[in-house]
C-alpha cells in the first residue's frame, strides 16, 4: 500500500519542500514522482502510475493552469485527483480552477498537517 505522489513546482527547493511536508505529515507514501512544469507532469503521468497530483501555478513551458485543463480533457487523467499548491490569491482565479476539477488548493507556505488532511481525505474517499 502507500500513495504514488506526483510534485509539479518549477523550484526544486519547493519540491524538496513538499515531499519532507509530506514525510513529516505521516501519510502513507510508495513513492514520489517529480516534474518541473505541466509538460514533464504529462509525461510522467503518461509513463507512471500516480494516485494524486500537487501542482504549483506559475510555472514555464506548461503552468499548471494549462496541465489542469489538459487532465481535465482527458479520459484517464481526469480521474485523478489534483491539488493546487501555490502562492495564488486571486479566487476568481482558485475558482476557476475548481470548476475545472481540481479537488483542493494549499496555500503557500504550508504545513505537513496540510498535506495530511487534504491528501488524506481525498484518497480515503476515493
Ligand atoms: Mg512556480
Amino acid at each position: 500500500m502507500g500513495y504514488y505522489i506526483l510534485i509539479v513546482d518549477d523550484s526544486s527547493i519547493i519540491r524538496a519542500a513538499v515531499k519532507k511536508a509530506i514525510e513529516m505529515s505521516g501519510l502513507d507514501v510508495a513513492a514520489f514522482h517529480e516534474a518541473a512544469n505541466g509538460k514533464q507532469a504529462l509525461e510522467t503521468l503518461d509513463q507512471q502510475w500516480v494516485d494524486i497530483v500537487l501542482t504549483d501555478i506559475n510555472m514555464p513551458e506548461m503552468s499548471g493552469v494549462e496541465l489542469i485543463e489538459r487532465m481535465a480533457a482527458d479520459d484517464l487523467l481526469s480521474k485523478i485527483p489534483a491539488v493546487i499548491v501555490s502562492t495564488e490569491r486571486s479566487r476568481t482565479r482558485i475558482e476557476k480552477l475548481m470548476a475545472m476539477g481540481v479537488r483542493a488548493y494549499i496555500k503557500k507556505p504550508f504545513r505537513p498537517e496540510d498535506f495530511r488532511d487534504v491528501i488524506g481525505a481525498i484518497l480515503a474517499g476515493s
